[in-house]
């Protein structure tokens, strides 16, 4: 008899693990049944505020593979609206309730990989039934504003709560759209994964582009009329508004698989090891948004919700449960973003981490270029390191520019995740021409820069 996987959540964790699981081994030696309670898989959440601008056309064109595109060409039976509500680990089965037909399905697995991802934070005030409040972790959520921004009356001023990546992006699809739109944060600055100084350089950024940045300000609850929303009440006053959008953050899902005894670490996420295993229960594996890693610098245990990470895990649980050996070496937290043209890049420590995790260090920001300065399109770009004193190793970098900034942060993470000094990334052999960088990389002048500052 062929063995069962069973995969909880068909999405980037869940369908990588189970597509490299059928790369090694055959359907006579393994069947995978994947539910989702969703209607989609294998989708691009990461595309939606994209699809909501406007500058992707269609829905499906977010999603990478339908489920007969799973069955016909992975032997993979890919069943949506179906959501898995227990994990039996004694019987080794799990129950799952047809969203779409009614009933309940038992199905029996050997080999179990949990990919349930993340949960959107929703606040007691958040928890209204008005017309015109959206979140956006879904491609259904992305159906339903989308709807709402093209019925009549159109909508014309938009609140976006929360400045996060994914607030900050949405706050971009509907400047986009035409709307006037103002973002509430309850922090002094948007974007809290860079620290405070690139964040104002965001948020100054942002309100040059038109986009109304309210920060410091608490929401206490939305105001409606005849079942819509009209306003988002603050501690600063109520803000009038057609459409509400919520980007409060997520913190993963774990609820099912801790009922059914999984162990959940200190930063909320699924414990696994480095091959992707349930720390001590047998056979069960698990993937993305949902787990905990390890961060490379601060050697602490995070979570870090990114799909980068998800499909990596995924298709590490599957190659170990395929019969091959992979481990996932964990994160330094690198992550991109834009609004319009400027660009955020960020990754290892910001300067907070980098004390709570009880570094001594230096920080510099260097102002340049993205191009010769003489070169059309030429544009500031800002990049902050953070170096260890004393020896220098680079331990976290941001960069906030236009355009060809955010992707620079790549160059920044592989100094870092192979432990490179700032003085030895001084001498990295980086392209130059004046279309392209300065004749000093902004990477290499704020290394210069931070040079400079270990020496004083
Ligand atoms: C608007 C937006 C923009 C983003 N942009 C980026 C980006 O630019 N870069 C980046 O790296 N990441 C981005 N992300 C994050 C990225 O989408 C996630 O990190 C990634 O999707 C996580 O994959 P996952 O498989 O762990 O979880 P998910 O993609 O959330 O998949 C989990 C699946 O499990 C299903 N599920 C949950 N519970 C059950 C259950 N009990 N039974 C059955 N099914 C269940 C859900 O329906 C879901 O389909 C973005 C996310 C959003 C929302």
């Amino acid at each position: 008899m062929a063995e069962r996987l069973i995969v909880v959540g068909a999405d980037a964790g869940g369908m990588a693990a189970a597509s490299q699981a059928r790369r090694r081994r055959g359907r006579d030696d393994l069947e995978i049944v994947a539910f989702d309670r969703g209607r989609f898989t294998s989708y691009s959440a990461c595309g939606i505020p994209y699809w909501i601008s406007g500058l992707v056309d269609e829905r499906d064109d977010l999603v990478a593979r339908d489920p007969a595109t799973f069955r016909d060409e992975y032997h993979v039976d890919v069943r949506l609206r179906h959501e898995v509500t227990a994990i039996d680990l004694d019987r080794r089965e799990v129950v799952a309730r047809d969203l779409a037909g009614g009933g309940e399905v038992r199905e029996r697995f050997d080999t179990l990989v949990y990919a349930t991802g993340a949960t959107p934070v929703h606040p007691g005030w958040a928890r209204t039934e008005a017309a015109g409040v959206f979140g956006v972790q879904t491609l259904d959520d992305g159906d339903a504003l989308r709807d709402w921004l093209e019925r009549d009356p159109k909508p014309r001023r938009a609140v976006v709560v929360g400045g996060g990546y994914i607030g900050v992006e949405m706050a971009e699809a509907l400047i986009v759209r035409g709307l006037s739109v103002t973002l509430v944060e309850q922090a002094d600055q948007p974007m809290s994964t860079v620290d405070p100084d690139m964040a104002g350089l965001v948020a100054e950024a942002m309100r040059g582009l038109g986009i109304d940045i309210r920060t410091g300000v608490t929401v206490t609850g939305l105001a409606t009329r005849d079942g819509r929303v009209t306003g988002v009440c603050t501690d600063a006053g109520e803000f009038p508004t057609d459409v509400v959008v919520l980007g409060l953050g997520v913190r993963p899902n774990t609820a099912l698989g801790e009922a059914a005894g999984l162990p959940v670490g200190p930063s909320g996420g699924i414990r696994v090891d480095r091959r992707m295993r349930v720390i001590g229960v047998d056979g069960v594996w698990a993937a993305g948004d949902c787990v905990e890693t390890l961060h490379r610098v601060s050697g602490q245990p995070v979570n870090i919700p990114l799909g980068t990470h998800a499909n990596k895990q995924g298709r590490i649980a599957g190659i170990n449960i395929g019969g091959g050996y992979a481990t996932f070496p964990g994160v330094i937290g690198t992550a991109v973003t834009k609004v319009c043209d400027l660009e955020v890049g960020r990754t290892g420590l910001r300067e907070s981490d980098a004390t709570a995790a009880g570094f001594q260090f230096v920080s510099v920001v260097a102002e340049s270029t993205n191009r010769a300065g003489y070169y059309p399109g030429a544009r500031t770009m800002s990049v902050k390191l953070i170096a260890e004193k004393p020896g220098g190793r680079l331990l976290g970098a941001q960069i906030v520019g236009w355009s060809e900034a955010a992707k620079r942060i790549d160059t920044l993470a592989v100094a870092l995740w192979n432990g490179m000094t700032v003085d030895a990334m001084t001498g990295l052999d980086l392209g130059y021409a004046p279309p392209y960088a300065p004749v000093w990389d902004p990477v290499l002048i704020a290394a210069r820069k931070a040079v400079d500052a270990l020496a004083e």
